[in-house]
């Protein structure tokens, strides 16, 4: 008989590894094959961990195409809806298909720069900033329209899914996952008479992407690292020599999460970021 294999995936902090080890004999006992630290053949990945740990999943098998859900451990746990108490009935509604499926869009990021191109992909965020403390000064455009030479720290293109992550600590909208969107966020835009920056979010629909150039005449000669551009997936940062432009939008590929008969968003959103 074909096995219905069940990944469980955590990193071995605090209660993670106990809650893994009792998460798999439940699954054991309900006639799945619970299958630890790898992905490979399975029909549903379980991460036991915060946000934090389902990011890194999500790049440790290549945002594979199977459905997630989270046991959270962490602190937040946006990704990771079920507690520890709620491993019965999780198990017991996903034998039932009493679930839902909440599909959410990813962000790519495609990085020209003096090495050649390298693509990116996340699902909170793309971060660009100077790869030091200095000013940072990109022109920005949509599409193919110049919309502004912006002056700042920098800018973070989020997704929905992303949006109660950096992209609210600076100020952004929150975003109802049902909607299909992007969210480009100033970091420490400066509005003098100087430099002029955007200090709102922009909101653009999807198939519309963002172009982020490093203005090369703002590049001081006697500082190399006035050449280095910094440039952050889901917290992943990496420094590129030379960009020419940075390129995001949103992605046609998507990360599917079960949410289970309790779930709603907004309650979410109250219970993590507003209830003391
Ligand atoms: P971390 O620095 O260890 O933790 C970042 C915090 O962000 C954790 O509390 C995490 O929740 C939470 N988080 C992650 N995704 C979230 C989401 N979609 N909605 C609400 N909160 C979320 O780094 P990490 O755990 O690897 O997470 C990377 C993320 O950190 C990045 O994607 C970025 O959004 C965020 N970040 C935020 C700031 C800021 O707010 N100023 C600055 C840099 C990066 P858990 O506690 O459940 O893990």
């Amino acid at each position: 008989m074909h096995e219905r294999r069940i990944s469980i995936i955590d990193y071995g902090r605090g209660e993670s590894e106990r809650i893994c080890f009792r998460l798999a004999e439940k699954l054991r006992a309900a006639g799945l094959c619970p299958v630890l630290g790898e992905a490979e053949g399975a029909e549903l990945i379980v991460v036991v961990g915060g946000d934090g740990s389902f990011l890194r999943t999500l790049e440790r098998f290549g945002f594979p195409d199977v459905p997630f859900a989270g046991v959270n451990t962490g602190h937040l746990g946006f990704f990771q809806e079920l507690s520890e108490a709620d491993i019965d009935g999780f198990i017991d509604n996903y034998l039932r298909g009493l679930f839902t499926k909440q599909v959410c869009r990813t962000v790519f990021g495609s990085v020209t720069y003096g090495g050649g191109t390298h693509m990116l992909r996340g699902l909170n965020e793309l971060v660009v900033k100077a790869a030091d403390s200095r000013l940072a000064h990109f022109d920005i455009y949509i599409g193919e329209n110049f919309i502004e030479s912006f002056s700042g720290d920098g800018v973070v293109v989020s997704t929905p899914a992303g949006s109660t992550a950096y992209n609210y600590a600076l100020g952004g909208s929150i975003v109802d996952p049902r909607l299909e969107l992007l969210q480009l966020t100033p970091i420490a835009p400066v509005n003098t008479t100087a430099y002029r920056s955007f200090t709102s979010g922009i909101v653009l629909p999807p198939g519309l992407a963002v172009s982020i150039r490093p203005d090369p005449d703002s590049a001081d000669d006697d500082r190399e690292a006035a050449r280095e551009t910094l440039v952050a997936i889901d917290g992943n940062e990496t420094r590129f020599e030379n960009v020419c432009r940075i390129d995001a939008g949103l992605s046609e590929n998507s990360v599917t999460l079960l949410r289970f008969k309790n779930y709603e968003f907004w309650s979410t959103v109250k219970k993590k970021l507003l209830t003391p």
